[in-house]
């Protein structure tokens, strides 16, 4: 009897470490963050959207590029030791969004799918016939729906109806860490930001991931000013056919001061935030190159200096932007963001401080 018990103990014994190696490689394998942190790796995935978040244990993959991006997806993940999401967004059907995200719920275990309800296309039907194999709950989360998310808090703000355009049915949300907000907005287009602003949600955020890609279609002066973005990221391929982003887009960002990173020009950007402090690991185009490098080589946040102003808001007759050397009618719509303001007293005192008059409201010159 004693014969047989001996080993037996002892195989239990070697099964129980191995399970609790098992373990204490799993916790390793969760430990990507090396800090208290928010990090999106908004991915270089050519002409299409694949963002990745992590906080503490918890890990969310919005949109996952075009099919032939699901493989590099993965292998990302797993470089970075993911092997786990807990969430997986298909902001949209279209195929540069879903397209490769069936690869991912085939090879990445994931917890929750959310997808938005709209027209079917093969990239959405691919991702639910993916996610049914692997039994993962499917679901669309409801305007006004929070999560929290590690260290962050999540809420979805659209879309509100449904629309004739499938860019406009894309899931919106916001994620707040401490003071850092970041906006996602898929390929959503005017209709939708409009029904965003009819509804008086605090869309404000940090950094806003523009919509579509950069198209004049999407990211209006109105919705724009509403977000007030310090930071913009478009995700867009190099060369791409649709001429994304476009030039108007670029121009309205650059009007209200905010520094532009894209995925065509720089590859893979990531955003980290600690809640108080938001650093980049590329430096962006901005209109006054006011960032920062610290000695990591990571791009910090400007200080929010109070401007200098050169006369009385109340009486002045133009706007200047500092930026952009671009000077407006106090009624234009796309007056430049507070801190970026230089009020001006004529038309000559702007043109004798170098600035030219705005294309759209057409100042005196
Ligand atoms: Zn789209
Ligand atoms: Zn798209």
């Amino acid at each position: 009897m004693k014969k047989i018990l001996l080993p037996l103990i002892a195989l239990l014994f070697c099964i129980l470490i191995l399970f609790s190696g098992c373990q204490t490689l799993s916790s390793l394998n969760k430990s990507f963050t090396p800090q208290d942190s928010l990090a999106v790796h908004y991915l270089d995935v050519g002409q299409g959207d694949a963002i990745l978040l992590v906080d503490k244990d918890d890990t969310m993959l919005i949109d996952g590029g075009n099919p032939e991006n699901g493989p590099d997806i993965v292998n990302y993940l797993k470089r970075i030791g993911i092997s786990q999401l807990d969430y997986v967004v298909a902001t949209h059907n279209h195929n540069d969004h879903a397209g490769g995200l069936a690869d991912v719920v085939a090879n990445i275990d994931v917890s929750n799918l959310y997808v938005t309800h709209s027209e079917e296309t093969t990239a959405s039907q691919n991702i639910i016939k993916a996610a049914n194999n692997k039994n993962v709950p499917i679901s669309t989360p409801a305007p006004g729906t929070t999560l929290n998310f590690g260290g962050s808090a999540i809420v979805f703000l659209g879309p509100l109806s449904l629309h004739e355009n499938v860019n406009d049915d894309s899931l919106v949300f916001k994620v707040t860490r401490g003071g850092n907000r970041f906006l996602f907005t898929g390929d959503m287009a005017r209709a939708a930001e409009q029904e965003l602003l009819s509804q008086n949600l605090d869309l404000e955020a940090d950094v806003l991931k523009v919509g579509h890609h950069g198209s004049s279609t999407s990211t209006g002066y109105v919705f724009l000013r509403a977000v007030n973005p310090r930071y913009s990221v478009i995700s867009c391929g190099a060369g791409n056919d649709y001429g994304h982003p476009h030039e108007e887009t670029l121009s309205r960002l650059n009007d209200i001061g905010s520094t532009v990173f894209r995925t065509d020009l720089l590859g893979t950007v990531i955003a980290t935030s600690r809640g108080d402090q938001l650093t980049f690991n590329k430096t962006g185009i901005s209109p006054t190159q006011e960032y920062q490098v610290v000695d990591n080589g990571l791009v910090s946040m400007p200080n929010q200096e109070t401007p200098e102003t050169n006369s009385d808001p109340v009486s002045a007759s133009f706007i200047g932007n500092r930026n952009s050397k671009v000077y407006h009618l106090p009624t234009c719509p796309s007056l430049p963001r507070e801190s970026n303001r230089v009020y001006l007293n004529s038309f000559e005192e702007a043109l004798e401080q170098g600035f030219t008059p705005c294309g759209v409201c057409k100042p005196p010159s």
